[in-house]
């Protein structure tokens, strides 16, 4: 058993703890304030090949793996989660339905915009009407001739209408199962394809830097080559790719615990009261020592779901316990740096008050907490 980095994945983290210092920390508040998107740093991270961490490089990948993606995110969220979750739904929602399950010529056309960080890609499973229960699905797509044609809307999709966004896959119903169920499939639609219409940004609690939008599909003809992967493998695939994904989500959670135990150091020494700094005071420390007590724990929850994935093993268990270990830990040590820095921490100039906005969405997306816990029960047989 050995936790420790290889030398190729503590010089990503480091370059990419660098990077979130220097680029992303002097620019972000301002983007958060004002709710923009910021093209600048995304441009920046896909040189660094962000975007193509763990795909292989004939894809214009990195030729990485999936942990080294889930290090990124933890660096760049201990400086901000807007940031990280574009990087997130970029890779794991976005281009790995597509390496995962897509043809040769899918992979040839989209891969390369996307894994080089030129262009996004967004998963579109949500709709206004359901979450947790995808057996909900009401967007339909019919086939016809050799077009499919989708009817139906989708709800809060990360990435969907940026200037680079270059598609989204949606989850439709397609036919009917013979045992009476929906039939789900995947489907790529292009952006700016006539019929699709992405609806204006949300304005959100949280995530204020990165981009999210309902999507209507009225009438919206897709070539019938854009199905991706087996008709009917839709319920299965998102499966995988949530699985996956919600490791992601947990490095993710972790660097805002991790943010949280930064900030609140710094202040503790700053800031002073009744004559001392309050860091002197035992219940100042011993909040700061619970957060990294949380930090830490989370941390090897996500390292150890990731380490089953690589090797092949089943990892369904340890992603959701990883995931709803970390959001609930991001969500405890926002609360608590906040409570260090006193009014300051509600004020929005001070990281931490981002970080406290950021953490609660942890807790929702990718699977709320209660199926977390669904999934863990059943896993255990209940
Ligand atoms: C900022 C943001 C970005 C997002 N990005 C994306 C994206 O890119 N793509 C995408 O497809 N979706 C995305 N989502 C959607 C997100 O994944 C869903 O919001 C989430 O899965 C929860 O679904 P819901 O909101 O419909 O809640 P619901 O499913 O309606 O749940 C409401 C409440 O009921 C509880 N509940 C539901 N069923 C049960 C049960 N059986 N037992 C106990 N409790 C239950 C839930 O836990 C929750 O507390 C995003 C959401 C947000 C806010």
């Amino acid at each position: 058993m050995d936790f420790r980095l290889t030398e190729e994945h503590e010089a990503l983290r480091s370059s990419v703890r660098e990077f979130a210092n220097e680029v992303v920390a002097p620019v972000i508040a301002e983007h958060y304030e004002n709710h923009t998107f910021p093209y600048e740093i995304v441009r920046q991270m896909g040189k660094m090949g962000l975007f193509g961490l763990p795909f292989p490089e004939e894809h214009g990948g990195m030729g990485g793996d999936y942990f080294a993606l889930c290090l990124a995110l933890e660096e760049l969220a201990r400086v901000d989660s807007s940031v990280a979750i574009t990087l997130e739904a970029a890779v794991s929602l976005g281009a790995m339905p597509i390496h995962r399950f897509g043809t040769d010529a899918q992979k040839a056309r989209w891969l390369p915009m996307l894994t080089s960080g030129e262009a996004l890609a967004a998963f579109g499973l949500t709709e206004p009407g359901f979450g947790s229960d995808a057996g909900g699905t009401a967007t339909r797509a019919v086939l016809d001739g050799d077009h499919w044609v989708i009817n139906g809307s989708k709800a809060f999709i990360t990435n969907s209408g940026t200037d680079i966004t270059a598609l989204v896959t949606v989850t439709a119903v397609t036919g009917t199962n013979p045992d009476g169920s929906k039939e789900l499939s995947t489907i790529i639609v292009p952006s700016g394809t006539p019929g699709f219409t992405v609806q204006p940004g949300y304005s959100k609690v949280g995530w204020c830097a990165s981009d999210t939008h309902e999507l209507s599909f009225d009438d919206c003809r897709v070539p019938a080559e854009n199905l991706l992967g087996e008709r009917g493998r839709g319920f299965a695939q998102f499966l995988r790719i949530l699985d996956e994904g919600r490791i992601a989500i947990a490095a993710l959670g972790v660097g805002l615990a991790q943010g949280c135990v930064d900030e609140s150091i710094k202040y503790a020494r700053e800031r002073h009261a009744f004559g001392r700094p309050i860091g002197n005071f035992q219940a100042i420390q011993f909040k700061i020592a619970d957060m990294e007590m949380r930090a830490h724990t989370a941390r090897l929850a996500y390292y150890d779901a990731a380490a089953r994935m690589l090797a092949g093993a089943d990892f369904k268990r340890q992603a959701a316990i990883a995931k709803l270990l970390s959001s609930e830990t991001a969500v405890d040590n926002a609360r608590e740096a906040t409570q260090i820095h006193g009014g300051y921490g509600f004020m929005n100039e001070f990281p931490v008050a981002r970080f406290w906005r950021d953490s609660k969405i942890l807790e929702i997306g990718e699977g709320t907490s209660e199926v977390q816990r669904m999934i863990i029960a059943r896993d255990l047989g209940l």
